[in-house]
């Protein structure tokens, strides 16, 4: 059976590599550049008032991107009543009729490239191939949830039964579903759980980072545009708080979480605490991200995609490499070759073309970096601590050897990369304490010895093991991604299981 609708094809994205596809990209974002957008809650379509501040570009934090108004308690509940009043008109629509909405949406993505490429540079301070690349998985997102739900949510799966009866499998939206994401993905992430909710047949509230509002708002009024009712998809523009007051809420049917490990599991307690129907929560949070180097492995594409996986992004990316273990035989040159690589990354304003790494995405988290890095520099062999230009929230390049394993326990969200050494005969105490953080997002193995590579893939319960090559970049359909334990409840966004998890099942039975 064909999950992925025939003839669906991820988006071919932009050749940055071909001048002339370059310079029309850059005259269409430079065309579509503008700072009097303001983000602001949606509710049926509307923009609802609230509390305004500027939105800072994290290049340089004071130039405002934007304004956003933000949502008090009482507009984030009136928007959860909203989308229960929305959510039988869209739940009884067609399938096909809300796939091809969502297929709009992409096509309406694709033609506002100018606006929201230079949205993601400004406002998320992201480098133009990783906008792009995000653009494009937004794209994805959006068809590859299309083409399934035509199929999973249409005339239902016919069971066997006997004669005269006619039995059947209905997938049907669960009621008003809470989409909360992060900043580090806020067109790729956001519109993926949107899209996966409605496909589904459920009403949306969607909470965006309060760092990156603009970007959402822009997404939803495409969404609207293309189709979809403002009574199905609305908007709440705030910080935590007003996430937490929409979880909360009694009307919730079902929230899916992308962020922290901390966050989620206070929505789950929240969740867990309230009176009525069981919510369920579909989680997708941090990792402490691990690559294992051997003796055997080759030291330039280990450099490579060590540099490419930690930094790349400025390693604000839930799947980039926080822990390279590394065979002692080979560590000193690795570790030569990958810090040789990292002192030439530039860092600086990602509208410059020739940045590889902008910004970290605001002052706290600037400040959360650099006191993780003053308290390394104190305690392990630092071999990295490349500077970062003095104004907007820049953090260079870093690299410290430490003394254990452990001494890394949580997620550190930045370019901050930790090496530890491992002796011939002592991997299986590596995987050990791997698996010992309880985290289980992304794992990296770099050997040719297939053993070495079978071993460590099947004792580890990582969600996505890259083999012999970079640890990020998941590709919709391609590579369905999340994770286990700390890292996440599964199941997997991009694969042909996320949608189920939207959906209720019904089964009739009608006697002919
Ligand atoms: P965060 O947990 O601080 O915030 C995420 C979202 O939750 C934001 O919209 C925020 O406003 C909201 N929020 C905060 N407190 C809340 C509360 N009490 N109740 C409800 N909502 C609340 O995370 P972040 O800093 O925005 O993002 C970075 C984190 O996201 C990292 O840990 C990263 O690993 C993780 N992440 C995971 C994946 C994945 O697919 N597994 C993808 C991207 C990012």
């Amino acid at each position: 059976k064909d999950l992925y609708g025939p003839g669906r094809r991820n988006s071919a994205g932009v050749e940055l590599g071909h001048e002339a596809s370059l310079h029309a990209l850059i005259a269409e974002i430079e065309a579509a550049r503008s700072s009097g957008l303001v983000a602001a809650t949606l509710i049926d379509g509307a923009p609802q008032p609230g509390a305004e501040r500027p939105v800072l570009s994290p290049s340089n934090g004071a130039t405002a991107v934007g304004r956003v108004r933000e949502a008090d308690e009482a507009t984030a509940d009136r928007a959860v009543d909203a989308a229960q009043r929305g959510f039988r008109d869209w739940e009884r629509a067609p399938a096909a009729k809300r796939s091809a909405a969502l297929e709009k949406a992409a096509d309406l993505l694709e033609a506002r490239r100018g606006l929201l490429l230079g949205l993601l540079q400004t406002e998320a301070g992201k480098t133009l191939d990783d906008a792009v690349a995000e653009l494009r998985e937004a794209v994805d997102f959006l068809r590859y949830y299309a083409a399934q739900a035509r199929d999973l949510f249409g005339e239902g799966e016919v069971l066997p039964g006997p004669t005269g009866e006619d039995n059947r499998l209905l997938h049907r939206g669960r009621g008003v579903f809470l989409c909360i994401s992060p900043w580090n993905f806020p067109l790729a992430i956001f519109l993926g759980q949107v899209s996966a909710a409605l496909a589904a047949g459920n009403a949306v509230v969607a909470k965006p980072a309060e760092q990156t509002p603009l970007i959402a708002h822009e997404a939803v009024r495409m969404l609207h545009e293309a189709g979809v009712p403002g009574s199905a998809l609305h908007l709440v523009t705030g910080d935590g708080r007003v996430g937490a007051r929409l979880v909360a809420h009694r009307r919730i049917a079902g929230v899916a979480f992308t962020g922290s490990t901390e966050v989620a599991r206070r929505i789950n307690q929240t969740l867990a605490a309230k009176d009525g129907p069981i919510v369920p929560l579909i989680a997708e949070t941090g990792g402490i991200n691990a690559m294992i180097v051997d003796a055997t492995a080759l030291p330039e594409q280990v450099s490579d995609d060590v540099v490419m996986s930690a930094f790349r992004s400025a390693g604000q990316r839930c799947s980039a490499l926080r822990l390279l273990c590394v065979q002692e035989d080979v560590a000193d040159k690795m570790i030569d070759m990958i810090v040789g690589a990292s002192r030439e990354l530039k860092l600086g304003d990602p509208r410059d073309l020739s940045v590889q790494v902008g910004p970290v995405i605001d002052a706290e988290a600037k400040q959360r970096l650099e006191q993780h890095i003053a308290k390394l520099k104190g305690s392990a062999r630092v071999h990295l601590a490349a500077e970062a230009p003095a104004t907007g929230y820049f953090v260079g390049p870093h690299v410290f050897e430490l003394k254990r394993q452990g001494d890394l326990a949580e997620e550190v969200f930045g370019p901050v990369l930790h090496v530890v050494r491992w002796k011939a005969g002592e991997l299986g105490q590596v995987l050990d304490a791997i698996e010992a953080s309880g985290y289980g997002l992304t794992l990296g193995v770099h050997s040719r010895i297939d053993g070495t590579i079978a071993e460590v893939v099947s004792r580890l319960d990582v969600g996505n093991c890259y083999v012999n090559r970079n640890m990020i970049g998941a590709v919709v359909g391609t590579q369905p991604f999340g994770g286990s334990g700390l890292s996440g409840t599964g199941p997997k966004a991009g694969g042909p299981n996320y949608l189920k998890r939207f959906a209720v099942e019904q089964t009739v039975t009608i006697n002919t």
